[in-house]
């Protein structure tokens, strides 16, 4: 999928995966990223989990019943799928594969087996980055700040971090989120490093090849 970058030069769309153990700053630091990152579209996943207050049909999630998830699936309307927190959560395949080839970089806000599962198909278009809270302490803090959850919930997500974390390996990147904006400015400067490679760039032949043509003269 190729389209023309921000400096002219033609370039494939990347897929940026943001993990982490819900309460480590993940959702703060996307928002941040697709703020002050042009050319990137954030992928809205498919939920069979309860909207929580605030949260918006469409915008945070698509909240769909269990069935309509599951001919989601049968259709292969899905990027990629799985089961969290005892619901289904998966990535709208159609919005993604339209971004990338609009020349975006899509962002994806998803676990650790949805990451797998984009790697496995598309490994050289993704980059993936985990995000660590600094301490356990700190990741309770922030769940209960929150207070969108119940305590049970709380306690459910704490339990369920341990088992997140120990797939950190499976990362590219590792940022510990200590303070949101230098963890902003690390995350940022992934992604700008990530959009210079040059097997990315599909375009850099012809732009050094019109290079030394003009050096020719
Ligand atoms: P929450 O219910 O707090 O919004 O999300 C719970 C977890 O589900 C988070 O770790 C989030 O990254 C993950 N998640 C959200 N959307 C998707 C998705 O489309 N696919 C996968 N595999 N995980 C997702």
């Amino acid at each position: 999928m190729v389209a023309s970058g921000f400096d002219g030069v033609e370039r494939r769309g990347l897929m940026f995966v943001l993990s982490s153990p819900s309460g480590a700053g993940k959702t703060t630091l996307s928002r941040m990223l697709l703020e002050r990152e042009p050319g990137l579209k954030m992928s809205v996943s498919a939920t069979t989990r309860p909207m929580r207050p605030g949260e918006v049909d469409g915008s945070d999630y698509f909240f769909v019943d269990k069935p309509k998830f599951e001919a989601m699936v049968a259709q292969g309307e899905l990027l990629e799928w799985a089961t969290v927190f005892d619901n289904l959560y998966g990535t709208p395949r159609a919005p993604v594969e339209a971004a990338l080839s609009a020349g975006q970089d899509v962002l994806f806000d998803i676990d650790w087996q949805g990451t797998q599962q984009l790697h496995q198909k598309a490994s050289v278009d993704v980059v993936r980055v985990f995000i660590l809270p600094p301490s356990a302490a700190d990741l309770e803090k922030r769940l209960h700040t929150r207070a969108q959850d119940s305590d049970e919930v709380i306690r459910g997500r704490m339990s369920r971090a341990t088992h997140e974390l120990s797939h950190w390996a499976e990362y590219d990147y590792i940022v510990v989120n200590q303070n949101v904006d230098d963890a902003f400015a690390e995350v940022q400067s992934i992604l700008k490093a990530e959009r210079l490679k040059r097997e990315r760039r599909t375009g850099l032949t012809e732009f050094v090849r019109k290079l030394q043509r003009q050096l020719e003269k």
